[in-house]
């Protein structure tokens, strides 16, 4: 089963002909199974650091490997095989609008490497009813509310059946009944073996899950925590404790 290991991982960017990086020297194993919420004010480096995770963005120092190999051996394109591996939503909504819900899915579905239209189909039903959005297949983006959306975004990122969840800010803009939603199909799936690793700023739902909480502050990781949840330290409400 894959376990995800960052061992002194670096991205930088540019910004005004100066460089920083957005994350620093990070080392990070995540086994299979594990819940994890990655926790930070703005800017921290949670996106980017699921970026990498994701294979998505490439490290400029250090490594990501995915059972022992390099997550992002090509800039830009994610292989096939972290496709099939880890099921990725980015923070900013990326369906496609022009296309229905069912091309979004089966898109996703082609670059995983399931070509056969009739295994697709199934596997789109199936990621559609595990987010309880059956019946929106012939739908289009626009014509979804914010928490459909979200759904659906998830939806997609199921349609591979991978071992990993990626989830850059899911819960962000939906409303409590929503989130309590999402994050109980999360729990199922983590149940049934899905590892999930979610940034979230929604720190009443960390603080009642209690599951590993990884906290980053200026692109550093600050504390990583078991069955973790919001404290207070130097000031920052952002960080997480263990304590009562
Ligand atoms: P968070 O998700 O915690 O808000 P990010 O990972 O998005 O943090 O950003 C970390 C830092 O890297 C921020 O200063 C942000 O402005 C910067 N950053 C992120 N992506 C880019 C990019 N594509 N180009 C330039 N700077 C970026």
């Amino acid at each position: 089963m894959p376990t995800i290991e960052l061992k002194k991982v670096t991205k930088r960017y540019r910004f005004e002909r100066r460089q920083y990086e957005a994350v620093s020297q990070i080392d990070l194993t995540i086994r299979q199974g594990e819940f994890l919420f990655v926790v930070g004010s703005s800017g921290a480096g949670k996106s980017t650091l699921l970026k990498l995770i994701a294979g998505q963005v490439r490290a400029d120092a250090g490594v990501v490997l995915l059972d022992g190999s390099d997550v992002a051996p090509l800039p830009l394109i994610p292989s096939v095989r972290i496709r099939r591996a880890v099921g990725y939503v980015a923070q900013e909504p990326r369906l496609i609008h022009r296309r229905t819900i069912y091309d979004n899915l089966y898109m996703a579905a082609q670059a995983g490497g399931l070509n056969r239209e009739k295994d697709a189909m199934e596997r789109i039903y199936k990621a559609l009813s595990i987010v309880g959005m059956r019946g929106v297949e012939r739908q289009f983006p626009g014509e979804l509310s914010i928490g459909q959306s979200r759904r659906v975004e998830l939806a997609r990122a199921l349609v591979n059946s991978p071992p990993i969840l990626v989830l850059d800010e899911l819960t962000a803009n939906l409303d409590e009944d929503n989130i309590w939603d999402m994050l109980h199909v999360l729990s199922e799936l983590n149940r049934m073996g899905t590892t999930v690793v979610m940034a979230t700023h929604a720190s009443m739902f960390v603080n009642i899950m209690r599951r590993r909480v990884v906290t980053l502050v200026d692109g550093r990781i600050a504390g990583d925590v078991a069955g973790g949840r919001y404290g207070e330290i130097r000031g920052r409400k952002v960080f997480c404790t263990t304590e009562k």
